[in-house]
């Protein structure tokens, strides 16, 4: 299964594409966080990033389309990947067709996450991952069975994403509106483009995702 998941800032990809790793043992590819692995380690791809998603912007195209395609040539991508936060322009989502096409692999289908954006900021300002695994949560929505223990591996350590301030998710937010929402058309027209209602429970937003890949 090659899945991308579409949709703004906050509307959540990140905790469904974990569950879909769980579920379905195929590696979630999210751009943001190899960004920040790349940010932390002081790599010059980092080194170029960090100022940029600080304030909210993008990449630049040449960046992440390089990092995702040197990832997807990684031997787990071949039984199939989660592409969470790429492609992000329409620049990136004609690269993603190409580099699909010249390793042979076809998209099963573009999940879009649809939120309202009035929850937007408010999910985003609430959110945080384990400093250990990575594991997220969220203050209101998806808190750890024992509160402040991680369920995934037992770490009390947390983070909060710099970004992840009201004036940047403005910024993210106009990112997306400018540059990313065009790809709901470009997939839609190729007949790929599979709407959830993200705003639903985070459990029925699984069901969703769960029924839609069994109808492919
Ligand atoms: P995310 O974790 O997906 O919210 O991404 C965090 C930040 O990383 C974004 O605000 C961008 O600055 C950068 N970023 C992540 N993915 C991309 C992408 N596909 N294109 C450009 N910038 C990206």
């Amino acid at each position: 299964m090659r899945l991308i998941l579409l949709g703004p800032p906050g509307a959540g990809k990140g905790t469904q594409a974990q569950r879909l790793v769980d579920e379905h043992g195929i590696p979630q590819l999210s751009t943001g966080d190899m960004l920040r692995s790349a940010v932390a380690g002081g790599t010059e791809v980092g080194l170029r990033a960090k100022a940029v998603m600080d304030a909210g912007k993008l990449v630049s195209d040449d960046i992440v389309n390089a990092i995702v395609s040197e990832r997807l040539d990684q031997p787990d991508c071949q039984a199939g990947f989660i592409l969470d936060g790429f492609p992000r322009t329409l620049v990136q989502a004609d690269a993603t067709e190409k580099m699909l096409a010249s390793k042979n692999m076809a998209l099963s289908c573009v999940l879009e996450l649809r939120v309202d954006d009035d929850v937007l900021v408010d999910r985003i300002g609430g959110r945080y991952t384990c400093a250990n695994c990575g594991a997220g949560y969220h203050d209101e929505n998806l808190k750890p069975a024992t509160e402040g223990v991680c369920d995934k591996c037992g770490s009390t350590e947390f983070n909060r994403r710099p970004d992840d301030n009201p004036e940047t998710v403005r910024t993210r937010l106009q990112a997306y509106y400018k540059e990313t929402s065009p790809l709901l058309g470009y997939y839609y027209a190729k007949g790929l483009l599979k709407p959830v209602d993200g705003m639903a429970k985070i459990d029925a937003v699984t069901a969703q995702i769960d029924d839609v890949l069994s109808s492919l």
